[in-house]
């Protein structure tokens, strides 16, 4: 068996070593093979056994979630059976096998170029978004085609999950902390959201591999070192041997830094910061305070979507963030509303595919757009809130017209909760998140609308510099760095100390140990990240004095390039205070996180 390195980004530290499981993709082919006449018959038998095939797929599937989630959980592949079953579309298979003389394989591109087109006329938006159902189902049926019976099963034992790509909705619904020791995926960057996912859920993970779902066979063995973005297939025992040490190391320097979840958040000359945790799911709370985390500065609150197959209650919604109040109590928990669109799609609400999703109808926009939505959400937030802990967070927000709108709303969720005689907390605090370049411009003025600002940098980067955040091919010019990013950063976080608001940073650039020191340069205190990256972050902003950070701070804005900037703070940081950096190098993940 031949061994293989592979490099690709490290976007979730630690080290994962098992058999891979292969995810595989289905590519409609474009090839129309044609059979002889006698062969036709079993053509049409091969067909109807794939068709079969599915039909007990999609039966097992839907009583599974039925038994697990109720039945609206199943209500998606209960649709997926009428579909398969359509007399028109299992006619349309047959004939081109018999009038064509072609195969099977061919008959379902043809159906599925014709079905997408077909539903891409369409004026009406519920049927044209049926086209990804369809799209599903007749690549079910292709997989099925394959007479081997090594089809794609519910993984019962752990592995490393390989891939091409895995949407946000699917790895919410995959990625299993008990099951999923590592992934690796040909696609995808950094800040993807499945990254930041893998990061929640502690499973080792590297991205934009490009080509190794054609590397790796089933049952590989495989290393994945999410801290240094590595894949090895089948390595050789000695290699095996290194990277076990390597393992056991990075999981000791994390019990270690750990520790430091019990001291301080101050800086030497005494200057109080504020780490917080971001966080997609309220089981992580606990993990979150156990790493040193002072409240949550980010749930993302659009995983209670991603993680089921029907449309969440308000009594749904009110159970998780009654959980999270509860559990971080007294510390803040500052909840996001629904952040749908771009890459994360909503799989109950069948969400049509935009040219340009990034920027197209996401976050508040889609909230504004689907008030029903919106206001269900911002009653379970409110009821939540008589702890007077909870704080909420609009995303996306682009102009003060949108906040003033999304106030008119919240107003008028106050009111019908009053009337109702249901209790909240009549100061909770409205933030919006600073994440498109015209509301940074202009944070002086929004500030004037809302209470904080949170600055997700993930997003600005990718808007400010025009370089999409899960893109591997342009993950060269994401840079945190850039002179422009960093100016533009500095100038929201003076504009919130001169309102004497509130300002958080949660994007990934809050936990990165050099950047944090230049946005506390820049007069930032509150710090959420990642859980993980805590303890990392903590023991840094403990090993230097603000008055530096201002100081480099302060010169990096005669600076020309990232690289500069970057070289720059390092190298200061080294000179003066280079504990900052002995966190131990396996609790980093390659620059850009
Ligand atoms: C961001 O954009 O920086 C952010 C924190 O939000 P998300 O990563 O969920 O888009
Ligand atoms: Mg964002």
């Amino acid at each position: 068996m031949e061994s293989l390195r592979l490099r690709g980004i490290g976007v979730s530290p630690g080290i994962a070593m098992g058999e891979a499981l292969l995810s595989r993709r289905v590519v409609f082919t474009s090839r129309k093979e044609i059979i002889p006449d006698e062969r036709v018959p079993d053509e049409l038998e091969r067909l109807r056994r794939a068709l079969d095939r599915t039909r007990e797929d999609l039966a097992r599937i839907r009583n599974g979630l039925r038994e697990k989630i109720g039945p609206d959980g199943s209500l998606i592949f209960e649709a997926h059976l009428l579909i398969l079953d359509d007399s028109s579309l299992l006619a349309g298979l047959e004939e081109v096998v018999r009038e064509d003389k072609a195969r099977a394989e061919w008959a379902l591109s043809k159906a599925n170029a014709r079905y997408e087109k077909l539903f891409e006329s369409l004026t009406d938006d519920y049927f044209r978004q049926r086209k990804s159902d369809v799209s599903d189902v007749l690549k079910r049926v292709y997989k099925n085609l394959e007479t081997n019976r090594d089809r794609e099963k519910e993984p019962q034992k752990q592995h490393v999950l390989v891939a091409h790509e895995l949407l946000p909705s699917e790895a919410a619904l995959r990625l299993s902390k008990a099951l999923t020791l590592g992934v690796a995926l040909d696609m995808g960057g950094q800040t993807s959201h499945t990254a930041i996912l893998a990061r929640s859920l502690g499973i080792p993970a590297v991205l934009g591999l490009r080509d190794i779902t054609r590397q790796v066979g089933e049952g590989d063995f495989v290393i994945v070192d999410g801290t240094d973005g590595e894949v090895i297939v089948n390595p050789l025992p000695a290699v095996r041997r290194e990277f076990q040490a390597k393992k056991e190391k990075y999981e000791h320097y994390g019990r270690e830094l750990r520790k430091t979840a019990k001291l301080k958040s101050e800086t030497l000359d005494r200057v109080r910061f504020v780490p917080q945790a971001n966080i997609e799911l309220p089981e992580e709370v606990e993990q979150a305070l156990s790493m040193g985390a002072e409240g949550v500065g980010l749930f993302r609150s659009e995983f209670i979507y991603l993680r089921r197959e029907s449309l969440p209650s308000e009594e749904d919604h009110f159970e998780i963030y009654g959980r999270l109040a509860r559990e971080a109590h007294p510390r803040p928990v500052t909840i996001r509303t629904l952040d749908i669109g771009g890459e994360k799609s909503l799989p109950q609400l069948n969400i049509e595919k935009e040219p340009n999703p990034a920027l197209g109808l996401r976050a508040v926009r889609f909230s504004l757009r689907n008030r029903d939505l919106f206001r269900i959400q911002l009653r379970a937030i409110l009821r939540a809130s008589t702890g007077r802990n909870v704080r909420i967070l609009v995303p996306m927000v682009t102009e003060v017209d949108e906040i003033l709108e999304v106030k008119d709303i919240f107003e008028d969720v106050k009111r019908e909760l009053r009337r109702k005689g249901e209790a909240f907390d009549e100061n909770i605090p409205l933030g919006i998140m600073i994440e498109v370049p015209a509301a940074a411009a202009l944070a002086d003025i929004m500030l004037t609308e809302t209470d904080f600002v949170s600055i997700g940098t993930n997003d600005l980067i990718q808007y400010y510099l025009a370089v999409d955040r899960s893109n591997e091919f342009v993950t060269y010019l994401y840079k945190p760095f850039h002179p422009a990013v960093v100016r533009l950063i500095k100038s929201v976080i003076e504009a919130a100390r001169r309102a004497g608001k509130d300002v958080i940073v949660c994007g990934e650039m809050a936990a990165d140990t050099t950047s944090a020191v230049v946005l506390l340069g820049f007069g930032l205190r509150t710090f959420s990240m990642n859980p993980i990256f805590i303890p990392r972050v903590k023991k840094a902003l403990r090993s230097i004095e603000c008055r530096t950070a201002e100081k480099i701070a302060a010169e990096i804005l005669k600076l020309r390039s990232a690289r500069e900037i970057e070289e720059y703070v390092t190298e200061e940081i080294l000179l003066r205070h280079p504990q900052v950096y002995l966190t131990g190098h396996v609790l980093e993940v390659k620059p850009g996180n």
